[in-house]
């Protein structure tokens, strides 16, 4: 089924039925697993990767040809933490709404945090999930609970999650606060290889908090989340992988001690991965102005020294991810006074031109490291076994317009939310065409 809006089209797929064959010609092809980066074609057929090639081989001369010039030609970019709201508050976002906007922002796949209502903490929750993304334009991968509910009590199924496909465990939104059902939760995951993604936040000591807690959060007069608050259980988290030999990931650090203590935790050897978010990296507490809602999200958006901390991590890969932390909201809950307002913002269809503006283009991060970034690490930390463009790899594949100029404007979002921070910025770059399994998924300029 196609379904066209505006200047796009999108492809509802069958990705069981091989994909029919595509060469995507001229590019810039970007594969630091294989350490290419030149100009070639690549060509695909019945979902694999055939080869980068500079010769297209004449049995593919009839194929589907997407012209790359001028473009990169990368392997299917992954935003690793994503809300799509379904079940429980489809009028936010659903896994086909979220999944297009994965598309249209160059997203091959997602992986879905598990605080739906009801939350992802069952076997069957995890199934439903992947049963509704089947056909989707963007691969979905299920986040599920650490603890029923994400109540912080009693341990979920984590075995039988995993079984039914869950690539990793949290309580995203909410740290586990009783260390030792968090040091369980380690000793499980281990034994299943999987990752436990850790929301860093002691609550005792952000509770009613609203904003980094500084020098404009008092001239807002707004109560203040301090640094701190994160800091301090990612020092804990740090130490419980450390004792157990579990492997966790950090999720959306936001201050320069996270960086500093992920930094530290990693030179002696514990298992440990982080990621950061494009706002932090873009923004920070005195972009809020005059009580932006769109700007409040948790954790909350930092001081000018938390945000060059976090941008050195992603350029020295003390920081392996870039995730979105797409969180969509109904203009109810934003439209309305700072304090009351939901906490987070979307952020699928601007990742990509954000950390291309604010550090690639600025020479803080080479093309081969944002494919990293957003690519090789988040695939290798969820065990999806893509990343690469080897022969017979997955045909996942992103092509990226790097010198595209646009402005951000919601309104032309795929996304079923309008709760960007970036409204009315001036970006460059963008997704030109997402292709998931061989098959051309989203392609913008049709
Ligand atoms: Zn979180």
């Amino acid at each position: 089924m196609v379904r066209k809006r505006e200047n796009a089209v999108f492809l509802t797929c069958d990705y069981s039925r091989p994909a029919p064959p595509l060469v995507l010609k001229g590019g810039r092809v970007i594969d630091p697993v294989n350490d290419i980066d030149r100009v070639a074609h690549v060509v695909c057929a019945e979902g694999s990767i055939v080869g980068v090639v500079d010769e297209v081989p004449a049995r593919f001369a009839d194929a589907q040809t997407i012209d790359a010039t001028g473009k990169w030609v990368v392997p299917g970019l992954v935003d690793m933490h994503v809300h799509l709201r379904e079940p429980g508050r489809e009028d936010k976002e659903t896994i086909a709404t979220g999944t297009r906007a994965a598309a249209a922002g160059g997203f091959t796949a997602v992986a879905c945090m598990p605080n739906t209502q009801p939350a992802l903490d069952e076997e069957s929750k995890i199934r439903y999930v992947i049963q509704r993304g089947e056909h989707c334009p963007s691969r979905i991968y299920p986040v599920g609970a650490i603890t029923k509910g994400l109540e912080g009590e009693e341990l979920a199924p984590i075995g039988e999650m995993v079984h039914a496909g869950a690539r990793a465990v949290t309580d995203d939104g909410r740290s586990v606060a009783r260390t030792n059902i968090m040091r369980n939760a380690l000793n499980y995951s281990k034994s299943f290889n999987i990752p436990v993604i850790c929301h860093c936040e002691d609550t005792a000591i952000s509770w009613k908090g609203h904003m980094n807690e500084g020098v404009f959060s008092t001239r807002l007069g707004v109560r203040g989340i301090p640094t701190i608050a994160e800091e301090i259980v990612v020092a804990r988290d740090l130490l419980l992988a450390e004792y157990t030999g579990a492997r966790i990931h950090i999720a959306h650090v936001s201050t320069a001690g996270s960086v500093r203590l992920v930094r530290e935790a990693k030179a002696r050897g514990v298992n440990v991965t982080a990621e950061t978010c494009p706002h932090y990296i873009a923004l920070i507490d005195e972009d809020i102005g005059m009580y932006d809602t769109d700007k409040k999200m948790n954790p909350p958006l930092r001081t000018d020294r938390d945000r060059a901390a976090v941008i050195a991590g992603v350029a020295d890969n003390t920081i392996d991810v870039v995730a979105s932390d797409h969180a969509p909201h109904v203009p109810e809950e934003k439209d309305v006074e700072f304090e009351a307002a939901a906490f987070g913002v979307i952020g699928l269809e601007t990742s990509l031109g954000v950390i291309l503006t604010f550090m690639v283009h600025r020479g803080l991060l080479s093309p081969q490291q944002l494919v990293e970034r957003m690519s090789v690490a988040p695939n290798r930390i969820l065990g999806l076994g893509r990343g690469s463009l080897s022969p017979g790899d997955c045909a996942d594949l992103t092509i990226i317009d790097p010198k595209a100029r646009w402005t951000v404007d919601a309104r032309r979002f795929h996304s079923k939310s309008r709760n960007t921070a970036f409204e009315g910025m001036k970006l460059q770059g963008y997704a030109g065409g997402t292709i998931v399994g061989g098959y051309a998924v989203f392609n913008r300029n049709v």
